[in-house]
């Protein structure tokens, strides 16, 4: 009698396959993880840093697939990363995004130009023209 042959236990059901590829398919189209992800303004935040030079508003921002997220290392719902990321103007955030099995990482680098700089910049500018 042979062996009974090897066989790869799914570890999220109780299926199990002869082969290491059909069990790595059937994970793939069965229990698929989805990668939590940041939108801004519709667009995904991706692995570089984003630099933000204008505010953002709650409704900017779009968690998907995240049950939980931890914002400069202090734990908050997704739910309520947008709120937060409003209220930012110099400063940096880390943003890691979580789910069951897949985790995502995003940083933003809020350089938020206020207004008195701005009228402040518009000055300098108005007295190089004239000193010209
Ligand atoms: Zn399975």
């Amino acid at each position: 009698m042979p062996p009974p042959p090897i066989r790869y236990a799914c570890e999220h059901c109780s299926q199990s396959f002869l082969e290491l590829e059909a069990l790595r398919k059937h994970r793939f189209e069965q229990h698929p993880v989805r990668q939590p992800a940041l939108l801004l303004r519709g667009k995904p935040v991706g692995a570089l840093t984003q630099v933000l030079m204008t505010p953002l508003g709650p409704a900017d921002v779009l968690v998907e697939d995240a049950t939980a997220c931890l914002l400069n290392g202090q734990p908050i719902p997704p739910a309520r990363l947008g709120e937060q990321l409003a209220t930012m103007r110099h400063e940096f955030a880390d943003v890691v995004l979580s789910n069951q099995g897949a985790t995502t990482r995003c940083q933003l680098d809020f350089r938020v130009a206020d207004e008195a700089h701005l009228a402040g910049v518009e000055a300098a500018f108005l007295r190089l023209a004239r000193d010209r």
